[in-house]
């Protein structure tokens, strides 16, 4: 009886020993399974992810090709009579067939239409807004995307826009050459001696100018670089980009201004040589340095801006 009761008991724990370690078992490979699959939804949630931030953080350069897209009509000789719409229509060209490509790498679904480009209260940078839908099986993007893009770098559109490709400026060495056809504009308008602005020449490029505050343009050396790198200049008088493109010299939004450097021994009285005074606001200066062929010609209130207002810098 004793030898039973104790068989029994061995027989009753080996029991409950197996049964445990079979629901141990069945616990350990149910976590494994429930772990494998949260991994898998990860991942496909991480993909998508990544392809939706792949495409907004790849907008920025879609939207400045599509801006240099409308600087080039420019220098094609094209009007662009509305700025806005013409690079609304360069972005979603350029959109719909990056869509076309992730959709064939990625198997996603893509629409995306441009609402809108317009100034911010930097010169240096247009906003986009982007109306996204990206769907890839069951998950959902949906949203209006705000990016900025830098115009630094791209080319100065006004002086062509302006005076139009057939009035022979060129562009080579990163700048403008005038040669006769600021010149010709200027006799056009019978503005003061327009022999001055004869082989005028300016920047090319949009590049900001780091002397901030410009009031130390007056500092030693500071004028002499900053012509030489043809720097632009934040201005509430100057054009915006959208603007320069319509060939506007002057616009209500925040704007720069840039330097039209002379070439001449002449000392007479000329048009001041910002760009919006010899594109639209129309008013004269003097050379600062009379004796210097390559002298700015500026006004009172454009000297007082660069710090330029004691005699010589
Ligand atoms: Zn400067
Ligand atoms: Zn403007």
């Amino acid at each position: 009886m004793k030898i039973d009761s104790k068989g029994n008991i061995i027989a009753g724990t080996t029991a409950i020993l197996i049964i445990t370690l079979l629901l141990i078992c069945i616990f350990v490979v149910t976590s494994i399974n429930y772990i494998q699959n949260e991994n898998m939804d990860s991942q496909s949630n991480d993909n998508f992810k990544y392809i939706v931030d792949d495409y907004t953080q790849n907008l920025e350069i879609s939207e400045r090709e599509a801006i240099d897209g409308a600087t080039q009509k420019v220098f094609n000789g094209l009007p662009v009579i509305n700025s806005e719409n013409q690079i609304k229509k360069n972005l979603n060209k350029l959109l719909d067939e990056r869509n076309e490509e992730y959709e064939k790498r990625y198997n996603v679904k893509i629409d995306s239409e441009t609402l809108s480009v317009e100034n911010t209260d930097s010169p240096w940078k247009l906003l986009f807004k982007v109306k996204l839908n990206i769907e890839k099986d069951d998950e959902k993007f949906s949203k209006i995307v705000e990016k900025n893009a830098s115009v630094e770098g791209l080319r100065d559109p006004l002086p062509i826009a302006k005076l139009t490709v057939l009035s022979g400026i060129l562009t080579y060495d990163n700048q403008i050459h005038y040669k006769t056809a600021l010149s010709a504009y200027m006799v056009l308008h019978n503005f003061d001696s327009p022999e001055s602005y004869i082989e005028a020449t300016a920047p090319l490029y949009i590049k900001k100018c780091p002397y901030d505050p410009y009031i130390h343009h007056g500092d030693y050396g500071v004028m002499d670089d900053c012509l030489k790198n043809g720097y632009f200049h934040e201005s509430a008088d100057g054009s915006c980009y959208l603007c320069r493109l319509e060939g506007k010299g002057k616009c209500p939004h925040y704007g720069f201004e840039v330097f039209i450097q002379t070439h001449t021994p002449l000392k007479n009285e000329s048009l001041s040589c910002s760009d919006h005074v010899v594109f639209a606001d129309h008013y004269n200066g003097e050379k600062i340095d009379p004796d210097d062929w390559n002298s700015l010609i500026l006004d009172s209130s454009h000297r007082k801006k660069y710090g330029l207002v004691d005699d010589g810098y």
